[in-house]
């Protein structure tokens, strides 16, 4: 039967195309509810379902889909757990943008239709992530895909909410919080973003009610002032103690207002005096908890002034600003104005700038499932790695406030409580109730406000397994076994499912948490569309491949780091697959009619075969380590190395004399064994990696209709470790790079054989040398090789030293030394001017002051690879030099 052959190059578009839908086609990805297999399961962060695939994605998904595939070929039972997050605000701005165009708000179609017209987006341009996801080859278990708005996710939601109630742990309140007049909705701290504005503090005399003078506090926003309810001074503070308990008059409102001491004043801010706002400010609002304060608003839901604003009701709050300013002046109240920079919260979403508020808002009591999730990772129970996420973890879980759930958008999951009209009872429920349960009354009102989006993403790990029913899946998968995230929602959702998983399953979501950092360009920058460094992967996974993408990915994922990305690294890893397609055609036409099945006895195994077989047992036990310890630069770089300088650059050229000089036939079969060998754990080592091209490899090489996919992944293998041949195969090759490199510096053609002494001091090297003797005068290209244990000094060689190996390297008549010579000085005449002119660019202050640092970096670069070259034509002629005195 005639041996199957790869094509001349990778076509990846097409190999990709043709092995997902074969892998699809065969349930290759499925998991089983039950099955005798160990369980292995990880849960996706669901991406929101109007998100496009970025780099963040790409990189969080590539290494869940590494992580999976590898514990697949294990043997593992492995679930990747698929879907998507309905993302409340994110969706409904998008929504909303869209009747913009149309000239409607949400509020034109009312709260049923605006969330028909959601579903109907999300039906028409929902999900493209998952497609872009499956681009990248990601290996979940599709048929399982969850959405935290599909039914069950609902029922998952309703059902904690209402245990939660009935533990007492949700309440309502007042609160502060951070308010998006555009958005309408209240949003946590954490989707607040700071920007700094140059604005202004402005000195305001408060006068006493009785007696003359007054009492000057400074402020960032006089417009407040509106409600304010008292000034408040430090009670340390030698200035004021005359001052706490009178009274002072708020111009424009005429309001008496007290004046109180409390610890939290900073003597050292403007006058030392403040003025307490308790609607507009969070710690004025703690302030005025401790101090029984009034709180008044003074803004709508707008931001625009009410009726507690006095004269400036209507009137927009910059417009408002303007205005109490110019009164204030006017009244002779206003003392001073200076410059000031200072940070304004901004939406996250929408960009518009935070009105803090007292509005009545739902809460989760944190306190009581804080303890739990702390303790899990206490005792790890649950690991986050790296370690050092730990400390920032403990910080959060120690200060976290309690949780505000309600938001006041549309799009979400609906609280579920209801108020009876007839008789004020609260009823809450995890299904819709007909009449209350006290009166009978029908007339039952649904609370407006709808959850957090993090409430539902909290519970993913259980919910998505079927809970509240108690699904095989679930208790086969849960605890899951890994969780693969960035940092940055460390807080915003693997916290909380720390907390929910604990308090609603009495068990830890997951055993392993990887936290990954997020992806910058080649110099470390943010990326960004307007900085132009940004990379679309899409358009990455088009010009070099998935796979070669996918490698990058995982090759610069180093724990701790910035993983920094760049197109020449990515197109970098391209070569790397060209290489292994092409080692693989080499090996594949030298296989000829030789049988996996063959039994080669282990003396026919040269030297090189047992070195190969030894280094390859080294490189399976470090890719499984890099992959046990999430270590995914070390175990990538494990496979690199081995395959492209230890198997393409050092073996495939060790066995061609062999396989080409066919006179030994023993020694050709072992050769064949040991390239097929080597060639398929290679490829297995790397298809966690590149599961495109190995599978491509994999149907023309193994070509029994099996899939790499799910072959056994390598593991160690004792009889293959081989120090002796290890030590001596280094020698070997440390002896032609040596040659090699003479070679090199003196400029002599590749083509031009040499003669060559190796001289060694000690005699139980020769054999070792004597071994590889046809290697050496092969790789080496060598007319003749002389092997001595006599020291000696000749005349008219190159010298170099391997080991303790003299390595001399016959020049003389073989190359023109007063032709070199000028040739080396022209050289580095050339290469001297090109530094000195870097150099004083380098060393001119302007030029540093003036170029983008991109440029310097360049030409910092530049400078260094100029200074190696000159170091490296220094030696050369030094060699040379010693060469001519002979
Ligand atoms: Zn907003
Ligand atoms: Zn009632």
């Amino acid at each position: 039967m005639g041996r199957k052959e790869l094509t001349k190059v990778y076509e990846p578009a097409a190999a990709e195309t043709r092995w997902y839908q074969y892998w699809l086609d065969q349930g290759f990805f499925r998991a089983a509810d039950r099955s005798a297999k160990k369980p292995f399961s990880i849960v996706i962060p669901p991406p929101n379902v109007t998100g496009m695939l970025h780099m963040g994605h790409a990189l969080n998904n590539v290494l869940q889909d590494i992580c999976v595939r590898y514990k697949r070929m294990q043997g593992y039972n492995a679930l990747w757990m698929p879907g998507m997050d309905h993302a409340g605000i994110a969706t409904q701005n998008v929504v909303e943008q869209e009747l913009a165009k149309e000239g409607l708000t949400r509020h034109d179609l009312g709260r049923e239709k605006f969330i028909e017209r959601v579903w109907e987006w999300k039906a028409k341009y929902g999900g493209v992530i998952i497609h872009q996801l499956k681009r990248l080859g990601c290996s979940c278990d599709w048929e399982r895909e969850r959405f935290t708005m599909d039914e069950g996710l609902s029922r998952a939601v309703r059902e904690v909410f209402v245990r939660l109630y009935n533990d007492g742990l949700i309440y309502q309140g007042d609160y502060i919080v951070n308010w998006c007049p555009r958005c309408r909705t209240a949003i946590s701290d954490l989707e607040v973003e700071y920007r700094q504005e140059a604005g202004h503090l402005w000195s305001i005399r408060y006068p006493f009610v009785e007696g003359e003078g007054g009492i000057v506090v400074a402020t960032t926003r006089p417009e407040t002032m509106l409600g304010d309810t008292a000034v408040a001074v430090n009670p340390n503070d030698g200035r004021y103690r005359e001052l706490i308990g009178r009274e002072v008059i708020l111009p424009l409102m005429n309001r008496r207002i007290p004046v109180i001491a409390d610890d939290y004043v900073t003597m050292e801010f403007g006058s030392g005096a403040v003025k307490i706002t308790p609607a507009s400010d969070p710690n004025d609002f703690a302030m005025a908890l401790r101090h029984r304060l009034e709180i008044i608003r003074i803004m709508d839901d707008n931001a625009v002034i009410n009726k507690n604003g006095g004269n400036y009701e209507g009137q927009d709050r910059y417009e408002c600003r303007r205005n109490v300013v110019r009164d204030l002046e006017a009244g002779g109240y206003l003392t001073g104005t200076e410059p000031y920079a200072h940070n304004i919260g901004q939406c996250y979403r929408c960009k518009t700038d935070i009105e803090p508020a007292v509005s009545r808002q739902w809460f989760v009591k944190i306190a009581p499932l804080v303890r739990e999730a702390t303790a899990a990772v206490v005792t790890g129970k649950t690991r986050l790695v790296p370690p050092t996420w730990e400390a920032t973890y403990f910080e959060w879980m120690n200060n976290i406030r309690d949780w505000c759930i309600s938001r006041q958008i549309w799009w979400g999951h609906r609280i579920p409580v209801w108020n009876c009209e007839g008789c004020g009872k609260t009823i809450v429920a995890s299904s819709d109730p007909d009449r209350c349960p006290d009166c009978g009354s029908a007339e039952l009102r649904q609370e407006e406000d709808v959850l957090d989006t993090w409430f539902s993403s909290g519970l993913w790990p259980f919910s998505t397994l079927g809970w509240p029913e108690r699904t095989e899946a679930l208790r086969t998968f849960y605890p899951t076994s890994l969780l693969v995230t960035g940092f940055d929602i460390l807080f915003f959702w693997v916290a909380r499912m720390m907390m929910m998983g604990l308090y609603v399953m009495k068990e830890v979501p997951f055993y392993d948490v990887y936290l990954h950092a997020l992806v910058r360009d080649e110099h470390g920058e943010k990326m960004s569309k307007s900085k132009g460094n940004s990379i679309d992967p899409l358009e990455m996974m088009d010009r070099f491949g998935t796979d070669a993408f996918r490698f990058t990915l995982a090759a610069f994922t180093a724990q701790g780091r910035d993983v920094r990305m760049s197109e020449e690294r990515i197109e970098g890893y391209k070569y790397f697959i060209n290489k292994i397609w092409n080692a693989t055609r080499f090996s594949m036409m030298n296989l000829g009619d030789f049988s996996v099945d063959t039994v080669i006895p282990r003396k026919d195994e040269s030297i090189a075969d047992r070195w190969i077989r030894a280094r390859l047992n080294r490189t399976v036990a470090e890719v499984i380590r890099g992959l046990d310890e999430y270590r995914f630069n070390d175990a990538t770089a494990a496979v690199y190395q081995f395959i492209w300088h230890e198997f393409c650059d050092w073996y495939l050229e060790l066995v061609k004399p062999v396989l080409y000089g066919k006179e030994d036939a023993a020694a050709v079969r072992a050769a064949q064994k040991t390239l097929s060998d080597v060639l398929r754990t290679s490829l297995k080592l790397l298809h966690p990696f590149m599961p495109f091209l190995t599978e491509e490899i994999w149907q023309t090489l193994v070509a029994d209709g099996s899939s790499i996919m799910v072959s056994e992944f390598p593991a160690p293998d004792e009889t293959a470790s081989d120090p002796d041949a290890e030590r001596e195969m280094a020698l070997i090759m440390e002896v032609i790079t040596r040659i090699r490199n003479i070679r090199g510096e003196m400029n002599i053609a590749p083509s031009l054989k040499l003669k060559a002494t190796l001289a060694v001091p000690a005699a139980d090297l020769l054999p070792t040398l004597e071994k590889g003797r046809v290697t050496i005068t092969n790789l080496a290209n060598l007319e003749s090789l002389t092997i001595t244990n006599e020291t000696m000094e000749p005349k008219g060689a190159a010298t170099a030293v391997a080991g303790p190996v003299r390595v001399y390297v016959f020049l003389a008549g073989v190359i023109d030394i007063a032709g070199e010579e000028s040739r080396l000085q022209k050289e580095l005449a050339r290469v001297g001017k090109d530094l000195a002119f870097i150099s004083g660019k380098l060393a001119n202050p302007q030029f540093l002051a003036k170029a983008a640092e991109a440029v310097v970096r360049k030409e910092r670069e530049k400078a260094r690879e100029l200074g190696e070259k000159q170091a490296a034509l220094e030696a050369a002629r030094k060699r040379l030099a010693a060469l001519a005195s002979d």
